[in-house]
């Protein structure tokens, strides 16, 4: 575990609900549907800095293109009471945002490019390697993608994680944002190419007592019982006769990085919260 001697301020912020049936998301699921939080993360650094991890879903669904419309049928998603900048302690307004890390591509986490207040120029659009690749032409080039083209090809930017940084638990390739260990990011494969988490120090260590941190975890899981070995994923066929699919795109690589994660818990002895977007324990 890292050391760090400055913290951030997280702020956890709604980025609306979606309803799934538990069926897609762990083995002993069924056909009842469970609302699912949707959570974004506003970082302060006390040099001023201030970001988001994800954001959430879009205030206008109406905005998304047809083939994210499609979805959600199956996720049933509900936009926050409030727009995700309405949230924010009074001394951050909208234009203070200097970046954003997206923990993944996936549409329940981004804006529609049409209706993001997070557009001024200076604005860092992070994600993950390997991202721009898995996200191809996008939408509307491609008409079936439910990546938009434009926001990933032109405006997002790839994190390049390295072997020589802060590094956390087992997690090997990271990026030490703000160069001061209070906020690392890692690879974190399993959920789709160029997945992320991220461990944020939240209270720096002192004489008196150890330093405290929120793994940032995205979609590494949907119910941290599966972090936790209580559950196992849901697995089903698209079609009959088809390949057995589930939440992860590589389910071997999403166990591994469930046992890092659980590993980085049980090592922070109770100084580490579970940060996952969907992570319905969480009020
Ligand atoms: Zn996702
Ligand atoms: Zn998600």
């Amino acid at each position: 575990m890292t050391t760090p001697r400055t913290h951030l301020t997280l702020t956890r912020l709604s980025g609306g609900t979606l309803r799934i049936p538990t069926k897609y998301i762990v083995k002993s699921g069924t056909d009842e549907e469970r609302e699912y939080p949707d959570w974004a993360y506003l970082v302060e650094h006390p040099s001023g800095m201030v970001g988001l991890w994800d954001l959430g879903l879009d205030q206008d669904l109406g905005m998304y293109p047809p083939p994210v419309q499609e979805k959600f049928e199956t996720f049933r998603p509900t936009p926050p009471e409030k727009a995700l900048h309405e949230q924010f302690p009074t001394h951050v307004k909208p234009e203070h945002i200097s970046f954003i890390i997206f923990s993944h591509a996936h549409w329940d986490h981004l804006h529609t490019p049409n209706t993001s207040i997070f557009t001024h120029p200076n604005l860092k659009l992070w994600v993950g390697p390997g991202t721009k690749k898995a996200v191809g032409k996008g939408w509307p080039e491609d008409g079936k993608s439910t990546f938009p083209g434009k926001l990933f090809q032109e405006k997002v930017e790839e994190i390049e994680l390295r072997d020589d940084e802060v590094k956390f638990g087992r997690f090997g390739r990271t990026y030490d944002l703000f160069g001061d260990g209070s906020l690392v990011v890692a690879g974190a494969p399993g959920h789709m190419p160029g997945n992320l988490c991220a461990l944020a120090c939240t209270s720096a260590s002192s004489p008196d007592s150890s330093a405290t941190f929120t793994l940032l975890a995205g979609d590494c899981a949907h119910d941290k019982r599966l972090i936790t070995g209580e559950e196992e994923p849901a697995e089903w066929r698209e079609e009959e006769g088809g390949e057995m699919t589930s939440m992860y795109k590589d389910l071997g690589a999403a166990r591994v990085t469930w046992g890092m994660i659980r590993e980085v818990l049980e090592g922070g002895d109770g100084r580490v919260e579970l940060g996952l977007a969907h992570d319905w324990g969480k009020e």
